[in-house]
């Protein structure tokens, strides 16, 4: 497939070395950050919506949180991520980036976690980029803390090109994954609460409108 991601960062202002720097760190430790046409857009939905409070699952290092909040100088984020590795790199960087007022990371599995404890204010947006066979769970779990007219944004619905690809071509290991993503795409987008659609960039993006 073409690559517009390259041609696009082409048009890019030049990055933060901090962001930079996280962008190789990434690379080299395999860490599945978002790509900058899907960072791109989300944070231009999210520039219509203009959120106070975004609620991302799945912060990895820091990444996408520490890009959405400098993209949005009055948001505050909370970020939730279950594996100690990273979640420990995400602090570093959160500290690095003088953002630690606005992104507020919580260690733990987001299925386990007491979401009530977040509920003094509802979001504006839920980013949800965890664990791509659980979308469903994250889905029902999280939603329910976001405001009306709010928006949920869900990344790699394509899993990398593999939900084009028959039952029987996928590797067995992710069967079942691909399988959920699946059931949860077409449930989400049945959903009569939502206004849902699928837009091929980055790595596929959901966005439900909650009605
Ligand atoms: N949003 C990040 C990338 C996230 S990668 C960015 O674009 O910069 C997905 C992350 O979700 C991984 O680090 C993984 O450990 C985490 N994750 C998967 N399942 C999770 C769960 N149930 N609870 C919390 N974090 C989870
Ligand atoms: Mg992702």
């Amino acid at each position: 497939m073409t690559d517009y991601n390259a041609y696009i960062s082409g048009f890019s202002k030049p990055k933060e070395p901090l962001i930079l720097e996280m962008e190789l760190y990434a690379a080299e430790h395999r860490v599945p950050i978002m790509d900058d046409t899907g960072l791109h857009t989300l944070i231009g939905l999210l520039q219509i919506q203009q959120p106070q409070r975004i609620l991302e699952i799945g912060s990895a290092i820091g990444y996408s949180g520490i890009r959405l909040a400098l993209a949005f100088p009055q948001a505050i984020i909370y970020t939730i991520e279950r594996d100690t590795d990273r979640y420990e790199q995400a602090v570093q960087y959160i500290e690095r980036s003088g953002l630690n007022d606005r992104i507020h990371i919580i260690h733990a599995d987001a299925l386990e976690f007491d979401e009530t404890t977040l509920l003094e204010q509802s979001f504006d947006a839920l980013f949800i980029d965890a664990a791509k066979g659980q979308y469903l769970k994250f889905f029902e779990k999280y939603s329910p803390l976001v405001r009306q007219t709010g928006v949920i944004y869900c990344d790699n619905m394509f899993m990398h090109g593999m939900v084009l690809l028959s039952d029987n071509e996928l590797p067995k290991r992710n069967r079942t994954m691909i399988r959920n993503l699946k059931k949860f795409t077409s449930w989400a987008m049945e959903h009569e609460q939502y206004e849902t659609s699928l837009v091929p960039i980055g790595d596929g993006i959901l966005i439900a409108v909650k009605k």
